[in-house]
């Protein structure tokens, strides 16, 4: 891609609104607009690391073996009736009239339609497992949209539902939720810890909120800080294995890992003093097992093998999407701007060109464009005419992982720099030598 015929309205200035370091980064980089109070259209730059994330959790997704469906972001009024929610939810639900007069909403979450739909098409044991889930805008009213995408008021989350006929096979697939969760947010670059969150009204102790540790994080956070030393890394788990499963649940939740709603002074004391910690979290997702709260007023039932029939047992499974491109940037920054980690980077790498015009420096930076795109590696290549400061300004602001800079006095010597944004380390090289650098780099090599 070249800068000069993109779309890329970066900004000189530190918007004033913006009181967190996401936020501002978002909006200095030209990723999002604000179009209304918690309401942002997703500028070039921003879309693309919105559609990485998305990416990366649909692949997850479906390695565990989840079904991508797509449900409508507009909803009738009287499923909602049915469940006892559309009364309970209150002023968060956005309620609209249509030109016959029919009550309808614009979803906050899924569980009434994916329950119907469930309730017109599975009869028998034998169709499950299930899992359905998609990803999907959502509108919530939140009395205080801030933050940016933090807390938005329209905002995408991946939901996914589970069916199964007892609360043991449920179990499972709360069990392989929490798995794959680790694994999705460990490939974004993320930390994410799971903790016992607070299951309200609905009660039962099976659910846990992922959290980002960050100090412009809602959430007060209390844990045993052996905690941020586990990795999933590249194990190679079963997700049908309860038992695999299950192993993986209980090393990662065994430890004290709680937020404000459920934190218990008494068996946070009992941790060693030296590995208590008080933090800040953003909850980047959630899993929750609650049973048959909407199957058995809406009549979601199956045939048990006994011949019995029983409502189904259900759990239902978040992820931020659009909050993940904040918090991975509070995770990820510097005094110079965002720092992305490669999974999710808008472009794997930049090109400068310090003297635009000059022969030789022009086709050098068009060959490695070339040669990087038919690698499936597009890059963006800063071909304006702007002086060498402002385009490493800019470079480092959007914070692409790599930029390779090719100049007259390098190429005297037939070499351009290859840096790295996380380290700042230069290294001088061929041009050839680069483009295999950065392809080895994303295993394009
Ligand atoms: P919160 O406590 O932050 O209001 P929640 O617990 O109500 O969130 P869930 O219903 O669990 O949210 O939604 C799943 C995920 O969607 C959350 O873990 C969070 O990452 C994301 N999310 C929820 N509300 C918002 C919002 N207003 N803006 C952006 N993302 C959100
Ligand atoms: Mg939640």
């Amino acid at each position: 891609m070249r800068l000069s015929r993109y779309f890329l309205p970066v900004l000189k200035e530190t918007p004033s609104d913006a009181q967190i370091v996401s936020h501002r980064l978002m909006l200095r980089a030209g990723m999002i607009r604000q179009q209304a109070a918690g309401i942002y259209s997703w500028l070039p730059l921003g879309y693309r690391v919105l559609r990485n994330i998305e990416r990366i959790v649909h692949e997850e997704q479906q390695r565990a073996g989840h079904i991508p469906v797509l449900m409508p972001t507009v909803q009738p009024a009287d499923l909602w009736q049915e469940s006892g929610r559309y009364n309970a939810y209150g002023p968060e639900m956005l309620r609209i009239r249509d030109r016959h007069d029919r009550d309808m909403l614009y979803g906050p979450t899924n569980e009434e339609m994916i329950t119907d739909i469930f309730r017109t098409h599975v009869s028998s044991y034998r169709d499950l497992p299930l899992t359905l889930y998609h990803i999907q805008w959502k509108f919530r009213d939140e009395v205080r949209p801030r933050f940016g995408v933090m807390r938005g008021r329209e905002f995408l989350m991946k939901d996914g539902y589970t069916f199964d006929v007892s609360k043991e096979a449920a179990l499972h697939a709360y069990n392989r939720h929490l798995v794959s969760y680790l694994r999705t947010y460990e490939r974004m670059g993320l930390q994410a810890i799971p903790m016992r969150a607070d299951s309200g009204p609905i009660g039962g102790d099976n659910t846990h909120e992922f959290l980002v540790l960050a100090d412009t994080g809602e959430s007060e956070v209390f844990y045993d800080s052996e905690i941020t030393d586990l990795r999933f890394g590249d194990r190679d788990i079963d997700y049908d294995d309860p038992a695999q499963c299950r192993a993986v649940l209980e090393e990662f939740t065994s430890r004290y890992a709680r937020t404000d709603e459920t934190h218990d002074p008494e068996a946070f004391a009992r941790i060693p003093t030296e590995r208590q910690r008080t933090a800040r979290g953003i909850e980047v997702g959630q899993i929750f097992y609650f049973g048959t709260k909407y199957s058995e007023p809406m009549g979601a039932m199956v045939q048990t093998a006994d011949g019995i029939q029983v409502p189904v047992h259900m759990g239902s499974h978040g992820i931020g999407v659009s909050r993940l491109a904040g918090a991975l940037i509070e995770a990820n920054h510097d005094d110079r701007g965002i720092v992305w980690p490669e999974e999710v980077a808008p472009f794997p790498c930049g090109i400068v060109n310090l003297r635009q015009g000059d022969g030789n420096c022009d086709s050098v930076c068009e060959a490695i464009h070339g040669q990087l795109s038919a690698r499936g590696l597009e890059p963006l290549y800063d071909d304006t005419d702007e002086r060498a400061g402002a385009k490493f300004a800019s470079m480092d602001l959007i914070g692409l992982p790599w930029r390779i800079t090719v100049g007259p006095r390098g190429l005297k010597s037939g070499t351009v720099e290859v840096t790295s944004r996380r380290t700042g380390d230069s290294e001088e090289m061929s041009p050839e030598a680069a483009v295999a650098r950065i392809a080895d780099i994303y295993g394009r090599g």
